[in-house]
């Protein structure tokens, strides 16, 4: 059988040498037009493979599918058919497009009615996320943190080489791209203030993060083991974990971010498979001290995935502010999935499993404003003039993610998302 990430493969439709969707990348997303409801999609080069259409008229027969899988507002459905299921649909939908298949090649009126244009489309939320949790699993992120916020000399906590840290975040206001948000309002309290005060944040921040979605559940009481997390990993989106600095300063002793988080979370609308991933993984850093045996680990578990961040003022122009890498990160998605089931927490398909902020080894690989500017210390230079020390009001802020090997690009597209005045 021909495996669907071979980077020899090639498809009838025309895609763009640039482009982030090739034959070998096929993710997912919700999508829909004037003149369609929402439904799935497969992306390739400019346009969108529509499933509902694929499904119904007899091109996916004999894959296990439910009748209307596809013809829903989220992938939750088709995800928890689970990989058997999955993994078909992906290689029959790659035999489709290839080059030398004929099927929907040589139907014209099939062909039309099931290419999409992208521009004549929106993207929705991919999936319903039930739950949301955020790691803090980038050394460099959180020594960074650590530093400015603490003692230079012991930057990571006592825990931070033994656990990889999280908390439970807020699901509800996860939006796809291109969905504006208002600067959050809140409490803030400066340290020579001796009373804190209302209004909007002054130190609105992204965190550049990648999360990957659960396609299975473990069931309550059911601890996954690091080797079988990639079962129930079923692709990945970019993150864009929105932070109001001075709002989380204030109040997030003793138990945490709260408000300083909760109002927005951005990512971007294409779910990229693990198995379009198989081959962009490489060795992780090496942890010591060693772990306990729970969390130990064999093989490839980091992604390389080259990351960018953007900051565009209104009417401006787009600035690279931040150029990162997915490999960074110190604890792999089957440390953190082993680590938050192994007290019996159950997952479920659709859940969201943030990385934690993706900083890099040098200051122009750095993740967030915070530690690019340096707590407002090194004001950022654009290129209409102004400075950034934090996010401003019309700026926004784009995401770009992308894996690169033997001429094949496995893109996520982007995560855009403009910042509108508080009260707006
Ligand atoms: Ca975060």
């Amino acid at each position: 059988m021909i495996q669907a990430n071979d980077p020899a493969l090639r498809s009838w439709v025309e895609v763009p040498a640039d482009s982030d969707f090739p034959i070998q990348n096929l993710p997912y997303g919700i999508f829909k037009t004037d003149y369609l409801e929402a439904g799935a999609g497969i992306a390739i080069g400019n346009f969108i493979l529509d499933l509902t259409y694929l499904h119904e008229n007899g091109f996916l027969d004999g894959l296990g599918l439910p009748a209307g899988v596809f013809n829903q507002l989220y992938l939750n459905d088709f995800i928890g058919l689970g990989k058997d299921v999955t993994s078909q649909v992906r290689q029959r939908t790659s035999e489709l497009l290839r080059d030398d298949h004929d099927e929907l090649r040589d139907n014209k009126p099939a062909r039309e009615l099931a290419l999409i244009p992208m521009d004549e489309a929106e993207m929705l939320m991919p999936v319903n996320v039930p739950n949301y949790t955020d790691f803090y699993s980038s050394i460099e992120h959180a020594t960074n943190v650590g530093t400015m916020f603490r003692d230079p000399d012991n930057a990571l906590l006592p825990n931070w080489r033994h656990i990889p840290v999280g908390y439970h975040g807020r699901a509800s206001s996860i939006i796809p791209s291109g969905v504006d948000i208002k600067r959050p309002q809140g409490q803030t309290k400066s340290p020579e203030a001796e009373a804190p005060t209302f209004g909007p944040s002054k130190r609105l921040d992204f965190e550049l993060e990648m999360a990957f979605i659960t396609g299975k559940q473990n069931g309550l009481g059911n601890a996954i083991t690091t080797s079988e997390a990639e079962d129930y990993i079923f692709g990945f989106v970019l993150f864009n974990d929105w932070s109001a600095r001075d709002i989380q300063v204030w109040e997030y002793v003793p138990l945490g971010p709260f408000l300083a988080k909760n109002f927005a979370s951005s990512i971007s609308p294409w779910v990229v498979t693990l198995e379009a991933l198989e081959p962009f993984r490489v060795q992780g850093p090496e942890q010591n001290p060693p772990v306990l045996p729970y969390l130990q680990y064999q093989g490839k578990k980091n992604f390389d995935i080259q990351l960018q961040v953007f900051v565009q003022p209104g009417g401006g122009e787009e600035n690279l502010v931040c150029t990162s890498n997915f490999k960074y990160m110190y604890w792999n998605m089957n440390q953190q999935l082993a680590h938050h089931t192994v007290n019996g927490c159950n997952v479920q398909v659709g859940d969201m499993y943030a990385s934690g902020t993706i900083s890099g080894p040098t200051p122009g690989s750095y993740g967030s404003m915070l530690e690019l500017a340096w707590k407002g210390t090194k004001p950022l230079q654009l290129s209409d003039g102004s400075q950034r020390k934090f996010i401003e009001d019309g700026d926004t802020v784009i995401m770009r993610g992308f894996a690169e090997k033997d001429h094949t690009r496995i893109g996520f597209g982007e995560v855009r998302t403009k910042i509108l005045p508080s009260g707006s």
